[in-house]
């Protein structure tokens, strides 16, 4: 099967039409975002941005042009060298949506919270090369050993939902909430908070989804609040109404919508919080009335996804199976005969009965990576457009050599430290999270994994990826 890389590089170079992509920086090098301004959607201005002293001329954070001028051949050359120096010292994780040639690499492949878990089966590795985005790799460093070295080969792997809600924003709505509902904004619930004061109920819990930085995670941690994913968005909110009158759902409306309907929340109670109006541009009847607050982000990927793609992959494809991510819009949630998280589309490919004709609405790295793992089922993505998650799409083999020779030579390249009193409190959320939704920690790679299809334009894969097998997350 063709790459989504190679595919876009068709589409962009013969100017072709009958299959574009849906971001025309996709057409771009991927170091050609580096070190701009704002560095990448979802990269930290905490993060220490790497300069090469051996270079006068080259901006910080650029890609040494070394590595931007090698061909594929040498860099998976120079990534399968630098690996097998390694050896244990280091796991590789690659998620999902990323591209075929960097999962080709990668000790696991999951989803975000998978991967994480999948580090804490290797301890004893020194690096944890997350080929991921940046609030992924965050999430790895508040869970990982102190003497564990977090990686992000491209700082300006952001994602592009997570950045729709800052801790600025986050918290002056919670000011604002405050005056509305009588609380002091600034009264911390600690860990244990909960168990000490048994059935008083909070006027607001904070809940965020695992796609957000770590400052709103321990915000969560500090206010009462929770972390969920896709796949346990639905117990955390039962969490949550037990402790709570309304939650304030953030980043994704989509994901917080799609759960409080399935749970029989009306639509009315769920206003919309907009941060560049006051009170989220509600009245201050609708917020007390509200059950779940929702934050105005989505997913740029996910919110692609319309009824009238499963319209006519219908019409097309008479029988055909529609299973989708939450994080789409709710008509297409409702539309489709499946809904789930990332973890839950594959296990629906993997039991669907050979023959079966599956459209899906997620990302297309992960839906091509599907067919090519199940030959004797037709599966499709909804959305004819090529649309990878384009920050995901930053993390080329061009970094993965650079930061593994890095770490040949010792020197810990593009390395995710989160501040340890933002760890702290974010890891209170991540337990509560964890105590109302066990997903065992530590998960091992599942015995019957399928091998990652070899990189495209590189020889074959240094090692078959496997596919973790603890619970699904995003
Ligand atoms: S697919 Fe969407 S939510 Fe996931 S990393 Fe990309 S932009 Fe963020």
């Amino acid at each position: 099967m063709t790459s989504v890389a190679e595919l876009i590089a068709v589409t962009t170079i013969s100017g072709t039409t009958a299959a574009s992509t849906c971001d025309t920086d996709l057409a771009e090098p991927t170091w050609a975002f580096d070190a701009l301004p704002t560095y990448g959607p979802g990269a930290s201005v905490a993060d220490p941005i790497p300069v090469d002293t051996t270079n006068a001329t080259m901006r910080p954070g650029q890609l040494p042009l070394a590595y931007q001028k090698m061909s594929d051949e040498e860099l998976h050359a120079r990534i399968v060298a630098a690996r097998e120096t390694l050896g244990d010292r280091i796991v590789i994780l690659g998620h999902y949506y990323q591209r075929d040639e960097i999962v080709a690499y990668a000790d696991f492949v999951g989803d975000s919270f998978q991967l994480a878990n999948a580090a804490l089966t290797r301890p004893d590795a020194e690096a944890i090369v997350f080929c991921g985005v940046h609030f992924m790799a965050e999430t790895a460093d508040i869970l990982a050993r102190d003497e564990q070295h977090v990686i992000l080969p491209n700082l300006a792997a952001g994602c592009s939902m997570a950045d729709m809600a800052d801790s600025e924003s986050v918290e002056a709505a919670w000011e604002e909430l405050a005056e509305v509902y009588g609380f002091d904004a600034s009264q911390e619930i600690d860990e244990g908070w909960f168990e000490r004061n048994p059935g008083v109920k909070l006027p607001v819990i904070p809940v965020t989804y695992m796609n957000s930085s770590a400052a709103l995670k321990a915000f969560c941690g500090r206010h009462g609040g929770i972390v969920c994913t896709s796949s346990n968005a639905r117990t955390v909110l039962e969490w949550a109404f037990e402790r709570g009158e309304r939650v304030l759902f953030f980043p994704d409306q989509h994901l917080g919508r799609n759960t409080a309907k399935a749970m029989g929340v009306p639509l009315e109670q769920m206003p919309m919080w907009n941060p560049r109006k006051d009170l989220g541009g509600n009245t201050s009847a609708e917020l007390d009335d509200a059950r779940v607050i929702l934050w105005h982000g989505f997913c740029s990927v996910h919110k692609r996804f319309t009824t009238a793609q499963i319209d006519a992959a219908r019409e097309q494809h008479p029988g055909v199976q529609v299973v989708v991510h939450p994080e789409c819009p709710m008509p297409v949630v409702d539309a489709a005969d499946a809904a789930g998280s990332t973890e839950l589309i594959r296990r629906f490919v993997a039991e669907a009965a050979p023959g079966s004709t599956i459209a899906i609405g997620t990302e297309v790295n992960m839906v091509n990576r599907l067919a090519a793992q199940h030959p004797d089922k037709t599966i499709f993505c909804l959305d004819p457009v090529i649309c990878p998650c384009s920050t995901m799409y930053r993390i080329h083999p061009g970094y993965l050599a650079w930061t593994l020779e890095g770490l040949v030579e010792g020197e810990w390249r593009n390395e995710i430290q989160v501040d340890p009193d933002v760890a702290t409190h974010a890891r209170v959320a991540l337990t509560r999270m964890l105590a109302a939704a066990p997903q065992p920690l530590g998960g091992t790679p599942a015995p019957a994994a399928p091998a990652a299809p070899a990189a495209a334009s590189a020889p074959a894969a240094p090692a078959p990826a496997l596919t973790v097998s603890t619970g699904g997350a995003r």
